[in-house]
């Protein structure tokens, strides 16, 4: 009668604790109080505010003392700034490994370590454009984009489209689609759409004469296939007149910045009117030669951490400055980096929209996480304001990418990616690289 009783007892409670995990708890509140904030709109920064989460959302965002919500947990962060974490629409993922960039490298744990450097830095979200393998359409990317898995969320472009034979090429490259010909593509579009990429990658480009660039009839046909899917096609170039062809064409986004001559205002009103985006990875072009010039950040902890094994060795050894001085691009590499802020700068005034991107992460010399920093110093040295390049990286980035209803600015309703950082950039923009702490769906990550 008693082990009866007992049973009962036991059967009771396991229901009751049952009924009590199945009730979905509300999320606890927290109050960030006092705080600079710098929203992403392209607003100037407001001084003592207070910032109410709940769960991985703003609640509110109010003049300092205005709400006092019962029950919030609360931090005080009077003197910090914070701003939402970056966007990077413009990175790659995966490949790279100490000094090489392999296919072998594009490992779970790889794709992980990066992503966990990306948020480290303050980006929480990059896209990779066209280098992913099939790796990461068995649930990780989706898992990753849903805020599920460690790191920055990876957005992707999947497998992109080059020519037979051409650039960039390596074991890593060896599931890009390579149409020979218009014919081919419809084909391979539909097996790229089938993993819903969040744009389409393509490279129309001669490399600097080394190597045949795809002719117009393919690319016509990538982007009119891509534009049957839903899907938009960013294309990597380096030529005025490829821009201007590509534009034309329909093309959706232009990955890299023209580099060859000053754009017009023929173009620029034409890119305007069809709303096409401009990633200017500026320091994708930095980088082809700036180590040989010993740059006065080459020996900061904050560059040095987001390099790989053996590349700092690479980079400030006298055979690789050597060999990168004396190099047959070396003057060509620096005077594409003058006429890239130039454009950047008469795009931006024509008000196009600029997104930040890097190209990180494609080559051991451009460091993930360093590189969206020092692309946000060259924005600037390009003429625009520290609120314009850091909404080119926060706004303007999640309207590349399509995610503008969840991140990108601070506002009640979105998600809580931010990061808090000592400084403020409003006026100097390498504040940005003064991180405290990174957040991500309302949780502290770094
Ligand atoms: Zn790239």
């Amino acid at each position: 009668m008693k082990n009866r009783v007992f049973k009962l007892w036991l059967f009771g409670s396991l229901m009751l604790a049952t009924a009590v995990q199945l009730m979905p708890a509300k999320p606890d509140k927290l109050l960030l109080k006092n705080v600079t904030l710098i929203d992403g709109t392209g607003a100037p920064a407001k001084n003592n505010m207070d910032i109410l989460l709940q769960g991985d959302r703003i609640v509110s965002i109010t003049p300092t003392g205005r709400i006092k919500p019962a029950g919030a947990r609360v931090i005080d962060l009077q003197g910090k700034t914070i701003m939402p974490a970056l966007i990077c629409a413009h990175a790659h993922l995966g490949v790279l490994k100490g000094t090489s960039i392999e296919a072998s490298n594009y490992t779970r744990d790889n794709l992980i370590n990066q992503l966990k450097r990306y948020e480290r830095y303050g980006v929480g979200t990059v896209l990779c454009m066209g280098t992913d393998r099939s790796l990461i359409f068995h649930g990780f990317r989706d898992s990753s984009r849903a805020g599920l898995l460690a790191g920055a969320r990876l957005y992707s472009a999947g497998h992109g489209f080059s020519t037979p034979g051409g650039p960039p090429g390596g074991s890593w490259t060896d599931e890009l689609y390579r149409p020979a010909n218009a014919g081919q593509v419809a084909a391979e579009m539909d097996s790229l759409a089938l993993l819903r990429p969040d744009v389409v990658k393509m490279w129309v480009d001669d490399f600097g004469g080394h190597s045949a660039k795809m002719k117009p009839e393919i690319y016509q046909a990538i982007i009119r296939e891509a534009h049957k899917h839903g899907l938009r096609v960013a294309a990597h170039l380096f030529y005025l007149e490829d821009a201007r062809k590509l534009v034309d064409a329909g093309l959706d986004i232009i990955a890299h910045s023209i580099r060859d001559q000053e754009i017009d205002e023929a173009l620029l009103k034409k890119m305007n009117e069809k709303g096409v985006i401009y990633i200017p990875t500026l320091t994708r072009d930095e980088f082809t030669y700036v180590y040989a010039d010993n740059p006065s950040w080459m020996g900061d902890a904050f560059f040095k951490a987001a390099l790989e094994p053996g590349v700092f060795e690479m980079i400030s050894s006298k055979a690789y400055q050597d060999k990168i001085r004396n190099a047959p691009d070396y003057q060509k590499n620096k005077r594409a980096v003058q006429i890239a802020l130039i454009n950047l700068k008469k795009i931006s005034d024509a008000g196009i929209l600029v997104a930040l991107g890097t190209d990180s992460g494609a080559d051991p010399v451009r460091a993930q996480g360093f590189s969206e920093h020092r692309e946000l110093e060259l924005m600037v040295n390009a003429g625009l304001t520290p609120l314009q390049v850091i909404e080119a990286a926060t706004r303007n980035a999640a309207i590349a990418l399509k995610i503008n209803q969840q991140r990108g600015t601070l506002e009640p309703g979105k998600q809580a990616d931010f990061m808090v950082l000592a400084k403020n950039p409003e006026r100097e923009i390498k504040n940005t690289r003064t991180i405290e702490t990174v957040w991500k769906n309302g949780v502290e990550v770094r």
